[in-house]
């Protein structure tokens, strides 16, 4: 996949373009290495982008690894969910799908060969024993009582470790590095760890498994990984990443860049409190339209191409910080903005009777479909005697400048006709239940036949050919920008009471009744709205992606 446009360019692509035209490296190689334990969110987007983007760009390959090195909290569900949205947004991985576990032999073979060098050695004191030993920022660690076992007496341990004779937590095997080392991370970290627990694909072959900073580099290299991109806080694990290549016989040496996080206001963004929403049922699944999740952007409305938009205009750095939420809003409707076809619907409905329109007559009028692209073609829309507009657009005292409809205000009916309002009904509670219209029989079109003008324009649909439909409209989830800053206050307690409100009695013009799920339209004047996968034959369901940036009648007037 590549985008029309050469995206832009940041420190890491120069880096890699410098790589190249210096015949440091020959070709690109990049990974994605997602852990299976919950769905991608727009954070990996980023990295999606930026990892098969550089590949796509100067013809090089990305693999989409699974790191699965951790069994308790995988599943496979997370795993197809990753690959169907890795695919959704456009990208491509051909025959490189690998996972961390297809190299568990080679890396138990690595780790052997730590441990012939005197690199590694296994340690029998518990996990606590270990954090506790381990020092702070200002003090150096304690070297573990175990930390010069001879080398027979390691291979014989780490070989029994693997054959099962031990139970979890007994003993792990670590690296013998530096206990005074100013970098934590160097300070004898662990490499495997015994965990009698069964594994998605390597089923219970494995009672040890190989922890993160001892698995990516020796993946990264097998994989013959050039650049491999990863996220600031691994940052200080890079001298690790480094001295676990240098001490092993693997063949390649990738360089480690890191950059800056995604973060999104209005959201969050770790897979753990993702996971809390979830299983606290905040949200109603993964793929929730109000989760910052790739399938619930998905299922919002967002298109793949405005999620590329975004990623290429929130950039790569190396400094964090937070991205506005309208900074991806605004993607989204420049996507749609010219991709989505437009229909008429009415989300709050309120009647009104055009009293000398003929009772039996029945119109239909054509509409385009997009204003400013013939190509996407027009569409019959009915009209007769009563119709609906939305409540918001009627008042019953309307201040100078409200340009819709009121007692002796005139306004336009989008493609139809001009309409003099005459009256109108109230039930007990003085809520308007009808409002009463004249039209004028010579403006067909909307057109006014002595070129009088009328200001406003509204959307409405024919009461009798209206498809009835449940329209969700979504907000931001959280009322704060950043949710977790809080000490006070855990997260969910900022949800957005507001965040989902479904209204079931929808009305909408007869073109959106057989309207396929996942398409997406811009209902005039509300916003954009996407098929939801909810819908029936009876009862289309659509979501509100994003509302406009201004008001139709302001962005292009009428007669379009
Ligand atoms: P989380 O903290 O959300 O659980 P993670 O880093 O543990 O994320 P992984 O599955 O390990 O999730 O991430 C796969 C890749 O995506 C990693 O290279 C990681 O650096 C990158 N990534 C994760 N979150 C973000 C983010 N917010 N912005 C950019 N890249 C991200
Ligand atoms: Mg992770």
């Amino acid at each position: 996949m590549s985008d029309s446009e050469a995206a832009p360019t940041n420190f890491i692509r120069q880096r890699v373009a410098a790589d190249l035209s210096g015949a440091r490296v020959s070709e690109v190689v990049t990974r994605f290495p997602p852990e299976p334990n919950g769905y991608l969110h727009i954070g990996h987007a980023k990295s999606i982008c930026l990892n098969f983007g550089i590949a796509d760009d100067f013809d090089g390959r990305c693999f989409l690894r699974f790191d699965d090195t951790n069994p308790e909290k995988e599943e496979m569900e997370f795993v197809e969910s990753i690959q169907r949205d890795v695919r959704w947004l456009g990208f491509n991985w051909q025959d490189r799908l690998t996972h961390a576990s297809d190299y568990f032999e080679r890396l138990y073979e690595f780790a052997m060969e730590l441990v012939l060098n005197s690199n590694a050695y296994v340690c029998s004191l518990s996990a606590e024993e270990i954090r506790e030993s381990r020092g702070t920022l200002t003090e150096p660690g304690k070297e573990s009582p175990f930390r010069n076992r001879s080398v027979e007496e390691n291979i014989d341990l780490f070989n029994r470790m693997r054959e099962g004779e031990f139970a979890d937590g007994e003993h792990v095997l670590r690296a013998r590095i530096d206990m005074t080392s100013g970098n934590l991370n160097m300070r004898d970290p662990v490499l495997y760890r015994i965990r009698h627990q069964v594994h998605q694909i390597t089923g219970d072959r494995w009672c040890i498994y190989p922890l993160y900073d001892f698995t990516h580099c020796i993946s990264d290299a097998i994989e013959g990984v050039t650049h491999s991109l990863c996220t600031l806080e691994f940052e200080d694990h890079r001298p690790l990443y480094d001295w676990v290549l240098d001490n092993t016989s693997v063949s390649c040496h990738p360089q480690q860049i890191e950059f800056s996080r995604l973060a999104l206001d209005y959201t969050v963004m770790s897979k753990r409190m993702l996971t809390q929403l979830v299983r606290e049922n905040h949200v109603s699944t993964w793929d929730d339209p109000r989760m910052p999740t790739i399938a619930g952007l998905r299922r919002r409305g967002y298109t793949p191409a405005s999620i590329r938009l975004f990623c290429e205009r929130i950039g790569v750095t190396k400094k964090d910080n937070r991205i506005e939420m309208s900074l991806l809003e605004n993607c989204v409707r420049e996507d749609l903005e010219s991709s989505a076809p437009r229909r008429m619907a009415v989300i709050d409905p309120l009647k009104v009777v055009i009293n000398n329109y003929p009772e039996d007559l029945e119109e239909t009028f054509s509409a385009a479909n997009h204003p400013a692209d013939a190509g996407f073609g027009t569409r019959e829309v009915p009209f007769a005697k009563e119709i609906y507009i939305e409540r918001s657009d009627f008042m019953i005292d309307p201040p100078r400048k409200f340009f819709r409809l009121g007692p002796g205000r005139e306004v336009r009916l989008r493609y139809a006709y001009l309409v003099t309002c005459t009256g109108y009904d109230t039930d007990d509670n003085g809520d308007v239940t009808t409002v009463y219209c004249d039209y004028d029989n010579q403006s067909h079109g909307g057109n006014a036949p002595d070129g009088r003008k009328v200001k406003g324009t509204i959307h409405w649909v024919s009461a009798k050919h209206a498809i009835p439909a449940e329209v969700r409209l979504y907000d931001r989830l959280f009322m704060r920008e950043n949710p977790v800053e809080s000490k006070q206050h855990h997260f969910s307690e900022f949800i957005n009471p507001d965040s989902l409100i479904t209204v079931t009695n929808a009305m909408l013009e007869p073109a959106l009744a057989s309207a396929e799920n996942e398409s997406r339209f811009q209902f005039e004047r509300l916003g954009y709205f996407c098929v939801d996968e909810d819908s029936t034959a009876g009862q289309p369901v659509f979501n509100r992606t994003v509302t406009l940036r201004d008001s139709w009648a302001k962005q292009r007037g009428q007669g379009s």
